[in-house]
């Protein structure tokens, strides 16, 4: 059981020091440098780099320094504050550089002047607080070894952005002031700096493992997040298509009945307001049945197709074209009066009599259409059956007078003019 639960600890401890490894080797060194965006790598180095810890360290060294100075009058411990603030104005002078980087600035040089400086710091450290030891009289030395743990606990804080840099600090500052403590007559100072060195870096993969995890759920998040924006897009993208698929006659591509039925609601919504009349035409092929059974379907449905584009061409750039039903097709004129609308319908009619069919089998009599032409006037508050039923019993007209013309139809219930 116990032996189980060993091994247990052991393969864990063995996978953190194989994390911890791969973290150490990882370019430019930075915890989570494979997920770690140029804008994170930044605000860890300004981190690493701050002077916080430093200066709060020298200010607790320059205390004991003037403490043994006021009690035993005694300078010595000044060559210790002397090296606290070298390493102190160092790390601040680093800290306003990074701060004042240029656009230029490279993360990898950082990095390697934050190990370089680390070292140096360690030093520092290391050097100060031995000098401390062996300055400061019996009843203050208490003091130095609470010091002691300031820069540790600082480095160790900072330790998520590059750990290996920050153990090998520790170790430096502790193993100097541990040998010093030895040297002072402290023994005991080597199992209790030992086990203070293994507290840290326990604390250190700590918060390395919280570190790493908390950059790859960003890492995951921002993929997912550009994911679904491009999902987004292609959904819009096939949205606007099905919308247009919706909307559009299949046969001719010209507008479909539920196009029409949207595009005459919206027209005749806006025309109380307009200043001039909306027409309607509806163009229905003469004898197409006449013209399947001799030449088949899919004759009729390249005739339908050419139809459908004459009536388009014919059309303003503002008139909308839409297949009405069958052999029936229906073109809105927004804003025409009755004049222009009957001139329209007759360069339709025009138009369709003069295609050429010539792919087609030769077809003997031309290919017509009559048309009915529905006018609602202007600012009249109509509803769009009321201009279909115009325009439809206009074209029962122009079917009766012998096809292959145009009619004109009016609005049979009277148009209502709004008060100015
Ligand atoms: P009229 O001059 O009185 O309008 O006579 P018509 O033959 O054109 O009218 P009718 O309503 O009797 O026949 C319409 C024909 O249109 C019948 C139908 O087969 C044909 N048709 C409707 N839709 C299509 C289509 O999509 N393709 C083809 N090829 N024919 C179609
Ligand atoms: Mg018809
Ligand atoms: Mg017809």
């Amino acid at each position: 059981m116990i032996w189980t639960a060993g091994r247990r600890k052991w393969a864990k401890l063995r996978g953190r020091f194989a994390a911890m490894r791969h973290v150490m080797s990882s370019t430019p060194g930075l915890i989570g440098s494979d997920y770690a965006t140029r804008e994170q790598a930044w605000e860890m180095l300004e981190g690493l780099f701050s002077p916080f810890a430093h200066g709060l360290t020298a200010a607790a060294i320059a205390i004991i320094a003037w403490y043994n100075w006021y009690a035993d009058g005694s300078l010595a411990s000044m060559a210790a504050v002397a090296i606290a603030s070298a390493t102190f104005s160092l790390r601040f002078i680093f800290n306003r550089r990074i701060l004042r980087r240029g656009p230029d600035a490279l993360v990898s040089h950082w990095v390697r002047l934050f190990v370089a400086s680390s070292f140096i710091a360690a030093v520092g450290w290391g050097s100060s607080l031995s000098i401390l030891i062996f300055t400061t009289g019996h009843p203050a030395v208490f003091a130095v070894f609470a010091l002691i743990s300031a820069p540790v606990q600082g480095a160790s804080a900072r330790a998520y952005a590059m750990p290996g840099t920050v153990i090998v600090h520790i170790s430096i500052v502790l193993g100097m002031v541990g040998v010093a403590a030895t040297v002072f007559g402290i023994a005991v100072a080597i199992p209790l700096v030992l086990l203070y060195l293994w507290y840290q870096i326990g604390f250190i993969f700590e918060l390395v493992a919280l570190r790493t995890k908390m950059l790859k759920a960003d890492h995951d998040r921002r993929a997912l997040l550009s994911e679904v924006t491009r999902y987004n897009a292609d959904l819009a993208v096939v949205n606007a298509r099905l919308q247009t698929f919706a909307l559009t006659d299949g046969l001719t591509g010209v507008g479909n009945r539920r196009d029409f039925d949207e595009k005459l609601g919206l027209c005749v919504r806006d025309q109380p307001a307009c200043a001039a009349p909306l027409a309607l035409l509806l163009i229905d092929v003469d004898h197409f049945k006449r013209f399947n059974d001799t030449y088949g379907h899919l004759a009729g449905d390249e005739c339908l197709k050419q139809v459908a584009a004459t009536i388009r061409r014919v059309g303003r750039p503002d008139d909308f074209t839409a297949r009405y039903g069958g052999e029936e097709f229906a073109l809105i004129l927004p804003e025409t009066t009755r004049e222009d609308a009957l001139l329209l319908a007759e360069q339709v009619r025009q138009a369709v009599d003069s295609i050429d069919f010539r792919p087609l089998p030769d077809i003997g009599a031309p290919l017509t259409v009559s048309i009915g032409v529905g006018v609602a006037a202007a600012g009249a508050t109509i509803q769009p059956q009321d201009l279909v039923e115009a325009a439809d019993s206009a074209l029962y007209l122009a079917k009766q007078r012998g096809r292959n013309c145009v009619m004109d139809g009016a609005v049979e219930r009277q148009s209502i003019q709004l008060p100015a």
